[in-house]
């Protein structure tokens, strides 16, 4: 399904940067060792603005759960209707939940706990990529 397009700034222009390499990178902080999605200035935890680095994950995860939307206010996402958004948790960063319509699921048939695969979509109105999961066969 086309979707928007995400415009980066300079916050997370690491992460989509790194997105158009279909590569997944997410913010981690060396201090506390912890995870944070979406990106932020600083460490949600403890502050550190210094620790902060970005590390590649491997896009791997399961399915932790999911809904099934029927009347999106996202006009450009109305045509789709209904469609699944699927919780993701990564299996290499612990605590991080990341959304997917798994593409090739059909609607309301998403296997909660079955494994993913990441995989990069090009959106349509600047190019950029964005991650997106299929259930593993
Ligand atoms: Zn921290």
């Amino acid at each position: 399904m086309p979707k928007q397009s995400p415009v980066a700034d300079d916050l997370d222009r690491p992460f989509w940067d790194a997105c158009n390499a279909e590569r997944l990178v997410i913010q981690h902080c060396n201090a506390c060792g912890r995870f944070q999605h979406p990106p932020q200035p600083v460490c949600d935890s403890c502050g550190s603005a210094a620790q902060l680095v970005w590390r590649e994950v491997s896009g791997r995860g399961t399915i932790y759960s999911y809904g099934v939307v029927y009347d999106t206010p996202i006009s450009a996402l109305q045509g789709d209707q209904p469609y699944n958004v699927a919780v993701i948790e990564l299996a290499d960063a612990p605590g991080i939940n990341m959304m997917s319509h798994l593409p090739g699921t059909p609607v309301d048939e998403v296997p909660i706990g079955a494994p993913v695969t990441l995989i990069f979509e090009v959106t349509p109105g600047n190019g950029q990529k964005v991650p997106e999961w299929r259930v593993a066969r």
